[in-house]
Parts: structure tokens; C-alpha cells; sequence
């Protein structure tokens, strides 16, 4: 059996969107799934816009998803010269032809009528003179061409609404229907896995490719994706670059796993991970309406990710997505302290910028600034029953079952719920109301950093 390769082709337009990081997805998957090959090949030929800061953001991009593809990715400009020669060898088969047509002749033909393809009077022509052609393809005229399409179904294209496409500019330099064909013939894609507004390209790669006698690859034109109102996704549905998710603080994980649904589905699985998506992923999952993009269910996926993750991993998350934001970096204590919480942080967590803000307690120095609507729990009265219970766990063992019980007991001395004595305490801890457990943020703080907190609040009662 022939090895499985894939390629994903995007043009450098300065950031990878979604929809390109999802078609790079659809077919890293395809082929990790298959022992095959996910090949990178960046089309580059409008040289105005692709530089190498514009590459360089789709490499980030892929690489941030957890994407690797085989090989050095492959410059479709550096290939013009191949490009070039294929439609001479074409023209030298007779599969292709010589035209002479000035862009005004041509001009004039599309104004006579708008809906007929220009016929070009060289197609058969064999006084030629000496003057600048271009090159086109002796593309058929009766019949169709028949993309038998994985998940579009067999779609049929008429040949005579087809014109002789043009493969080689009269400057020399080959259009992109010819750079794309050569392209995947010469990287041995076996599957062209792309987004469904290629289809109408792919009648005209289907005619180079029949003209050449190359194998055609298999296609699957998969649905856009749409924003959460059903319309095709754009910059006024907020995100669209996936370094902006990245921003969000979606972990990669996470996003590899609602890319993967958004399109795909097997069976009703939501919730997966890469082994589980690379054996289950095929062409015939693949729906034929537009996905839409929806923020509650990816905050899902996230929490449900971030909570399965190893406490290691959420922590390298965590550092990632802070350089990422231009944040400073945490430090050693700052480390050892949301580790020491992190069970508790990633279970509720649903992104990383939300497990940061929960983390905030392990993140601050002493002296904290407490928060006005905290701050509302620090009277005279709770500050005293603080009092009592920096007594009471001064020397207590420093397990999360003690000092519940500690706190427990302080709170019935003093004729009160546990609650009342967990608000001043929420506020002596981490100077906000939206924190972890007391619990786990004094387990995680240790015994002399909550009892210097402790302190800080009770000296103020006088
Ligand atoms: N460069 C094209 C794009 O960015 C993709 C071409 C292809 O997949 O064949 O949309």
C-alpha cells in the first residue's frame, strides 16, 4: 500500500486562521492516524505578502497547535523554475498551446459576453509568429470533469464552461493552478484535504493533472467555518487568527480537540484526546454544513482538558501563555505555590487566564492589598476570630482535614458557620473574594507565609 501523505498549503497572509489551522488539523491527523506523512508547503508566489515574518506566524501558529510536519517545509516561489518547465514539457506533448492574445483581445472577448469562456483563436493554430505568448492548457472541450469528492460527493463541472487556462504568464512565470499541481504531484500528496472554496479550482488541477497522466490525489473539500451567527467566519466575530485563542488562554490540547469537532465528529464524542482523535479520524466523519464556531462549548472542552492535564503540564501552559501575553515570568515561589494548588485550580478552571486569576492569592507578596468588597469581611469581630485561629493552627499538622477542623472549631466557639470565618480569612489569604478554598490556598501558601498574612490583618485590629 502507498504511504499516506498530506500537505497543508497556506499562503502567508501575516497570522494563521482557524480555519487554516483546521484544515492543517484535518490533515496532520489523517495522516499521524495512518503512519503517513503531513508535509508543509508555504505558497509564497505573491511575493508583496509573503515575508518572512508573514511565514514565520503561520510556523508559530502550527507549532504553538502541536503540529509537526515532516521534512522543511517546501517554497512553492523556489519552485517557479519547475513550474515553468512542466508547462514547456505540456507544450512540447501538445497538451498545451502557444497564445498570443493581447490582454485587450481578451478584454474585448469577456465584454461581448461576461458568461462565455474565452476561446483562444491559437488553441489549433500553427502559423505562429514571433512575438510573446502565453501558455495554455488544450483543456477538453466536450464533456465534464468529475471530482469524485470524499465529502462533497461527486461534483460535475461542464468543460466547455471551462476556458484553456493559462499555465505559464507571458513573463515567464506560472499561474497558480499550474504551481499547485506540480506542487502535490512532486511532494506525492496522496490527499488534498482543504477548505470547500478551493472546489471550484480543483476542476481546473483535475484537467492539468489528466493532461499530465498523473495520478489524481484523493480530495475532501471540507465546510468553512462560520461564527456563532451562521455566518462565514470574519474579524467581526472577534477571534479569527489562532494566536488570539491563544491569548484566551486555550491551552493547544484543547484547541486540537475543538478543531478536531468542528466538522468532524465521531459518533457523539466531544471530549478526546490525540491518540483517541488520530485513530478515530477519517474522511467519511467529515459533515458537509459549515461548522460554527462556539465559545461556550470550547470553554467546555478547555476546563474539561486543563483538568486532565498533569499539573506540570497546566504549569507549562501557564508559563507559556504569560510570555505569550508579554507577562513577567513566575517565579520559583510563585511556581511552588500554584503547584502546590494546582489540584484544586485545574479542577475548576475552564481557560488559563481563569486558573491565573484564581491563582492570584499564590502569585502576590505580602504586604497584600485587600480588595474593598473583601475587605467588607475585616471587622473588629472576624478579625478577632482570626486571632483565635492563628492560634489555634500555630502549631496544628499543616493537612487541608486539620485545618478545616481548626477553623471548624474556632467558628463554633464563636457561635458562627464555617462561613463566617472563611470570608475574613478568603480576604486576610488573598485580598479578593474569587479565590480556591481557604483550605488550599493555606495548605498551598505553607504554615508561615498564612500565618504572616494571618498576622498582617490581626495586628490592624490594635
Ligand atoms: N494556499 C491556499 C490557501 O491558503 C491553499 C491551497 C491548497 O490547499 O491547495 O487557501
Amino acid at each position: 500500500m502507498t504511504q499516506i501523505v498530506t500537505r497543508f498549503a497556506p499562503s502567508p497572509t501575516g497570522y494563521l486562521h482557524v480555519g487554516g489551522a483546521r484544515t492543517a488539523l484535518f490533515n496532520w491527523l489523517f495522516a499521524r492516524g495512518r503512519g503517513g506523512k503531513f508535509l508543509l508547503r508555504i505558497e509564497d508566489t505573491d511575493r508583496a505578502r509573503s515575508t518572512p515574518e508573514a511565514t514565520a506566524a503561520i510556523l508559530k501558529g502550527l507549532t504553538w497547535l502541536g503540529l509537526d510536519w515532516d521534512g522543511e517545509p517546501v517554497s512553492q516561489f523556489e519552485r517557479k523554475d519547475r513550474h515553468a518547465e512542466v508547462a514547456r514539457q505540456m507544450l512540447d506533448q501538445g497538451t498545451a498551446y502557444k497564445c498570443f492574445s493581447t490582454t485587450d483581445e481578451i478584454a474585448a472577448w469577456r465584454e461581448a459576453d461576461p458568461r462565455q469562456p474565452f476561446l483562444s483563436p491559437w488553441r489549433d493554430a500553427t502559423d505562429l509568429p514571433d512575438a510573446p505568448y502565453a501558455i495554455r492548457l488544450k483543456a477538453p472541450r466536450d464533456g465534464e470533469t468529475v471530482i469524485d469528492d470524499q465529502v462533497q460527493g461527486a461534483v460535475r463541472v461542464a468543460n466547455d464552461q471551462l476556458d484553456d487556462m493559462v499555465l505559464l504568464r507571458s513573463d515567464g512565470t506560472p499561474t497558480y493552478m499550474l504551481a499547485v499541481v506540480v506542487d502535490d504531484h512532486d511532494m506525492g500528496v496522496t490527499h488534498v484535504i482543504r477548505g470547500d472554496d478551493h472546489l471550484t479550482n480543483t476542476a481546473r488541477q483535475i484537467q492539468i493533472i489528466d493532461a499530465m497522466g498523473w495520478p489524481r490525489p484523493t480530495y475532501a473539500h471540507i465546510p468553512l467555518i462560520h461564527g456563532e451567527d451562521g455566518k462565514k467566519l470574519s474579524k467581526r466575530h472577534g477571534a479569527v487568527g489562532l494566536h488570539e485563542f491563544a491569548v484566551l488562554g486555550y491551552p493547544p490540547a484543547a484547541m486540537r480537540n475543538y478543531l478536531a469537532r468542528l466538522g468532524w465528529s465521531h459518533g457523539d464524542d466531544e471530549l478526546f484526546d490525540d491518540a483517541q482523535a488520530r485513530e478515530w479520524f477519517g474522511l467519511e466523519g467529515i459533515g458537509r454544513a459549515p461548522a460554527r464556531l462556539d465559545f461556550k462549548k470550547l470553554e467546555h472542552v478547555s476546563g474539561h482538558h486543563i483538568g486532565r492535564m498533569r499539573d506540570d503540564q497546566v504549569l507549562a501552559a501557564l508559563q507559556d501563555y504569560l510570555s505569550e501575553t508579554g507577562a513577567p515570568a513566575l517565579t520559583d515561589t510563585q511556581r511552588s505555590r500554584i503547584l502546590a494548588a494546582m489540584g484544586a485550580l485545574k479542577e475548576k478552571a475552564k481557560t488559563l487566564p481563569g486558573l491565573l486569576d484564581q491563582a492570584r492569592f499564590a502569585m502576590i507578596e505580602r504586604p497584600i492589598t485587600v480588595e474593598e468588597k473583601a475587605a467588607r469581611n475585616l471587622d473588629t469581630v472576624s478579625r478577632g476570630m482570626l486571632k483565635s485561629l492563628t492560634a489555634a493552627v500555630q502549631n496544628a499538622s499543616w493537612t487541608r482535614d486539620d485545618l478545616e477542623e481548626a477553623a471548624q472549631q474556632v467558628a463554633t466557639e464563636n457561635g458562627v458557620g464555617l462561613g463566617k470565618i472563611a470570608a475574613p480569612l478568603r480576604a486576610a489569604l488573598a485580598g479578593t473574594s474569587a479565590t480556591p478554598s481557604v483550605f488550599d490556598m493555606m495548605t498551598a501558601l505553607g504554615r508561615d507565609e498564612t500565618l504572616a498574612r494571618l498576622q498582617d490583618q490581626t495586628d490592624l485590629a490594635g
